[in-house]
């Protein structure tokens, strides 16, 4: 992942940053979490950005801050915590965590998915919370990507009558 040059699927060029002692990747100069600190503060930082994110931060801003590493397959691994499923993990404002891709999917597409609701990686990678990697399904197809784990299934194709 530390690769220079390395190309996602979308054949978009992968960079470590160029901000010294940072070994975090993205799509330009800096990793999402420099570009983020340039653009609100007008210089990157110190390498290490820790700080304390307020309590009443929402999800989806939380995306950010925390961030995620972009990979050679143009996934963006998050960089909090994961459950024990590979998830990743985001604190909500009040009441338990959420799952990281599904607060992403919900940004990206503006919609808010109902607790029955399911999401299918494209890629099979639970930390992965790039939105173009995620859809929705219904129980039934879910439970048969579960099965299907580890083999490679095309987007979109029925599923064998049964
Ligand atoms: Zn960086
Ligand atoms: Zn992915």
């Amino acid at each position: 992942m530390k690769k220079q040059g390395t190309r996602d699927v979308h054949g978009r060029l992968i960079h470590t940053c160029a901000v010294e002692g940072c070994n975090r990747t993205g799509h330009g100069k800096h990793c999402n979490v420099h570009a983020m600190r340039l653009r609100l503060h007008g210089d990157v930082g110190p390498a290490q950005i820790r700080r304390r994110i307020p309590s009443n931060t929402p999800p989806a801003d939380r995306l950010d801050i925390i961030g995620w590493e972009v990979d050679a397959d143009g996934c963006h691994i998050w960089r909090g915590r994961l459950d024990e499923y590979g998830y990743g993990r985001v604190d909500a404002i009040k009441g338990a965590p959420l799952r990281a891709h599904r607060v992403s999917y919900e940004r990206a597409n503006g919609v808010e998915l109902t607790r029955d609701s399911y999401l299918l990686h494209s890629c099979d990678k639970p930390a992965c919370i790039n939105p173009e990697h995620l859809r929705a399904g219904t129980q039934r197809e879910n439970i048969h990507d579960m099965w299907a784990k580890g083999r490679a299934r095309p987007w979109g194709r029925e599923q064998e009558a049964s």
